[in-house]
């Protein structure tokens, strides 16, 4: 039973919890500690205190404190045993992921029939088949994702609402390569970069999620961050596979918080060198939060004009990167 109750409880941070539940950190105290206003009383000024590291939270106006399910119980006013249950109702998918997963799978053969899909991987110097498959990289080529979504009993109406088909019935990923976003064992969202004139970047109207890969990464101590997917994809095929990524440079609450859950955690950031010096202004601006939540953070300098795919294709190897990691200034 405890032992149950402590995989429960590693399933299930208290931090994830009370963010599905729209509780937002206001700022990051002291060192490792967020804070914010308190569910479980009426206060106009944050003083609820949650340590991701122990699992605990506290709050200094109401003077009620403990670990998750102790916060369910208060929070739902439940006794001990159906908070637990209610915390394992929270583990059941979603409604849409068996659809989300169904049409990952389905990308993922369509990639392998389309030439100008697999062409365009290469062009942005991704040719690792086990990364790709890692990955569950896959491509939409239009026109066929609602006939296969419905033939396996998927009412219209679902397709509609979870964006993956527009209400003319066409498949809104129509010529993009599909990144499938994970979190916690289930598909959350489907990122879409378009290999012809569409827009370049696409996501279903959702939650992106937290970061990308993030169950993998989690466990280094040094972390890289990248602002896209082909950068995450590169440097794991080039060995870094401690990268995660945002997908953009602005953080949720919710991914600043993943990347604050360790205490000693470097984080690397490479983002876009971009002319208008937006990707430099978006890794300081992050820096500094991540110094505020106790994280080192570094901003890696890459010769100007590139990402880290861009890097690579333009020829640069695992030893010139490293060399760039190691001369990220530290803030
Ligand atoms: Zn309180």
């Amino acid at each position: 039973m405890a032992q149950d109750l402590e995989r429960l409880k590693e399933r299930i941070s208290l931090l994830d919890y009370l963010q599905r539940h729209n509780w937002r950190p206001c700022h990051a105290g002291t060192r490792q500690e967020f804070v914010g206003l308190c569910p479980l009383h009426q206060e106009t000024r944050p003083s609820f205190y949650v340590n991701p590291h122990k699992n605990l939270f506290y709050c200094h106006g109401c003077g009620r404190g403990g670990d998750l399910i102790r916060f369910v119980q208060l929070f739902l006013d439940l006794p001990f045993r159906q908070s637990v249950a209610h915390l394992e109702q929270e583990l059941i998918p979603a409604p849409g992921s068996k659809l989300l997963a169904q049409t990952v799978a389905f990308y993922q053969v369509q990639l392998h029939r389309h030439p100008e899909a697999t062409r365009y991987l290469e062009y942005r110097g991704l040719h690792d088949p086990a990364i790709i498959e890692e990955l569950g990289i896959g491509y939409a080529p239009g026109g066929n994702l609602r006939g296969h979504l419905t033939g396996l009993g998927h009412p219209f109406q679902l397709l509609l609402d979870t964006g993956l088909i527009s209400g003319q019935g066409r498949d809104a990923f129509c010529r993009r390569v599909i990144f499938p976003c994970w979190q916690h064992g289930q598909v959350v969202n489907l990122y879409g970069r378009s290999i012809g004139r569409a827009f370049p970047h696409r996501l279903l109207p959702r939650s992106k999620g937290g970061l990308f890969a993030w169950d993998s990464v989690r466990h280094f101590s040094i972390v890289i961050l990248v602002e896209g997917l082909f950068d995450l994809a590169t440097l794991w095929q080039a060995g870094f596979r401690n990268t995660t990524c945002a997908i953009g440079t602005q953080l949720t609450p919710a991914q600043l918080a993943q990347l604050s859950d360790q205490p000693g955690r470097s984080v690397y950031i490479a983002f876009d060198q971009d002319d208008n010096q937006a990707g430099q202004k978006a890794s300081h601006q992050l820096a500094l939060r991540l110094r505020s939540a106790g994280i080192q953070a570094r901003m890696v300098r890459l010769p100007h004009g590139h990402d880290p795919n861009s890097y690579f294709i333009a020829g640069a190897t695992t030893a010139d990167f490293t060399d760039c990691l190691e001369r990220a200034q530290q803030l």
